[in-house]
């Protein structure tokens, strides 16, 4: 069989031609940009086949698309190891639930760490294994995170007791929530390790950018048979994945009956961060699924929805803690991606516009690639009165409890339609976190909180509204901690050398 090759560029020089399994184990392009496909397979004929495959098998047929220095064999390995039945709760690693006749919550969250990030975390250390092999010589991949919440968790379990890695998180000491918390400090496996940094969340990263760049460290890793890895939300092999969800839930609409061709289009609306989860869509519509538009939705660090408004992506402005944390975040990294393919796939452009960023915390793209944007994206955000707002609507109207993150999109593709009158076209909607994730901030959309206990929060919200708590939290419960270490930031250095037992 004839098989095309599948080759890599970086969005700061296009002249890169990299096969998949060396753009996975570097994670970035050395000199600053993301790695980006060179061509977008075709894949609309591909449909009706699809349509009659569970997840799994669509994930190899998408993988196999991208993956090609990777055998049937090997993705199927990946595959049936990340998405084991049961996992994630049943049969299928995602639902769709419709909410009404054309509103669609695809939820995305009942894996191992009750967030979105596990549909792609538990399938990286599968494919980054594999891609050592490769192109490093089956080094063993030390995985280092720093982690505002739920990186680090879904992180931990992805890369828990999987042969060939081990991984270390940081967490600030003081900034992530007790839920959080203790799903970090109570982590089983025997490859793991977590350790709180004295300090904010810029101090537990600088201090792990700082072991990563040190080439004393590297060289110590190096003569131990190991190498540093990254599993950070820009690896293309935890892009990849997300884009199986979104051919699964048009596929499922068209199975329930809901759409009757291959080429009527739905709205995708994600609650958006980083821009991952969201250019996923994107990507998947490039490929040949129909998407009408993609409602960006952010909460009050609303920086993309002025910058799809007006084309100027500007980072000076306040910062806000708000309800829906996952989503607090001022650099968008993977809007990088989108500009690329918007600018004619320009890398001088980019890496301009990529500089004005660092030096003066702007850029702006001028008007043609704005309006390409604003055809493509409709940007909106809510602020955490809303928010909350719209989690009691969606329980006491819809009967559909959603967590904070969720509840941002759902009012913003609320405020989408009443713009635009675009309430018939089906829409798809990105449920990314368990409502018992964000306990206190969903049982305080319901009732006023007396309780700081996340615990006595959870049992609460599940006699008040007649749900269960997932199992992965409710457990931690009572589970005894095994990571009590603080360390001083300037200490983490020695910390990794004693954990990895490094001269
Ligand atoms: C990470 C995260 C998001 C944002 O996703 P991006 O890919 O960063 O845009 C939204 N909701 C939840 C619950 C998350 O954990």
């Amino acid at each position: 069989m004839w098989v095309m090759w599948m080759h890599y560029k970086s969005t700061r020089n296009s002249g890169l031609s990299l096969p998949a399994s060396q753009v996975i184990a570097q994670g970035i392009s050395e000199e600053g940009g993301l790695f980006v496909p060179e061509s977008l397979p075709q894949v609309q004929e591909k449909l009706p086949l699809w349509r009659e495959m569970d997840y799994r098998t669509l994930a190899k047929a998408v993988f196999g698309e991208f993956l090609t220095d990777f055998s049937q064999e090997e993705i199927s390995h990946c595959v049936e190891n990340a998405y084991t039945p049961g996992k994630f709760g049943g049969e299928e690693p995602v639902k769709l639930i419709p909410l009404t006749e054309n509103k669609h919550l695809l939820e995305l969250w009942h894996g191992p760490t009750c967030a979105f990030k596990d549909m792609a975390l538990q399938i990286l250390p599968h494919f980054l294994t594999k891609s050592l092999e490769k192109s490093a010589e089956g080094k063993e991949a030390v995985i280092l995170v720093a982690t505002s919440g739920d990186t680090g968790k879904a992180a931990l379990e992805g890369f828990k007791d999987v042969p060939g890695t081990k991984i270390l998180v940081f967490y600030p000491r003081d900034g992530v929530s007790p839920m959080q918390k203790r799903q970090m400090v109570t982590q089983e496996g025997q490859n793991v390790g977590v350790c709180a940094i004295e300090g904010n969340f810029d101090d537990a990263q600088t201090a792990v950018k700082t072991i990563f760049t040190d080439p004393g460290m590297k060289q110590a890793l190096y003569d131990k048979g190991m190498m540093f890895s990254s599993a950070n939300s820009i690896n293309w092999g935890r892009l990849l994945p997300q884009i199986v969800y979104y051919f699964y839930s048009y596929l499922e609409l068209h199975r329930t009956g809901r759409i009757t061709s291959f080429s009527e289009p739905v709205n995708i609306v994600v609650p958006t961060g980083n821009f991952g989860n969201i250019l996923a869509a994107y990507y998947a519509s490039q490929m040949g699924l129909p998407v009408k538009k993609f409602v960006c939705a952010s909460n009050r660090n609303k920086v993309l929805t002025d910058f799809i408004r007006t084309g100027v992506y500007d980072r000076r402005r306040e910062f806000y803690a708000t309800s829906s944390p996952s989503m607090d975040i001022l650099i968008s990294s993977n809007l990088e991606r989108l500009l690329y393919a918007l600018s004619g796939e320009d890398s001088n452009i980019l890496a301009g516009w990529m500089g004005k960023l660092q030096k003066n915390g702007v850029y702006d793209v001028g008007p043609e690639v704005r309006e390409k944007v604003q055809k493509l994206f409709y940007g909106g955000f809510c602020d955490d009165e809303a928010t909350a707002q719209t989690v009691r609507r969606t329980w006491e109207q819809e009967g559909y409890l959603c967590d904070t993150h969720t509840a941002v999109a759902l009012d913003v593709y609320r405020q989408y339609v009443e713009e635009t009158g675009d309430g018939d076209t089906p829409a798809i909607i990105a449920s990314t976190a368990s409502p018992y994730k964000f306990v206190g901030h969903v049982l305080g959309a319901l009732e006023p909180v007396q309780e700081e206990d996340e615990f006595e929060n959870l049992h609460r919200l599940e006699a008040l509204t007649h749900t269960q708590a997932p199992q992965q939290l409710v457990s931690l419960q009572g589970k005894e901690p095994r990571f009590t270490q603080v360390t001083p930031r300037e200490q983490t250095a020695d910390y990794v050398r004693r954990t990895l037992g490094l001269a």
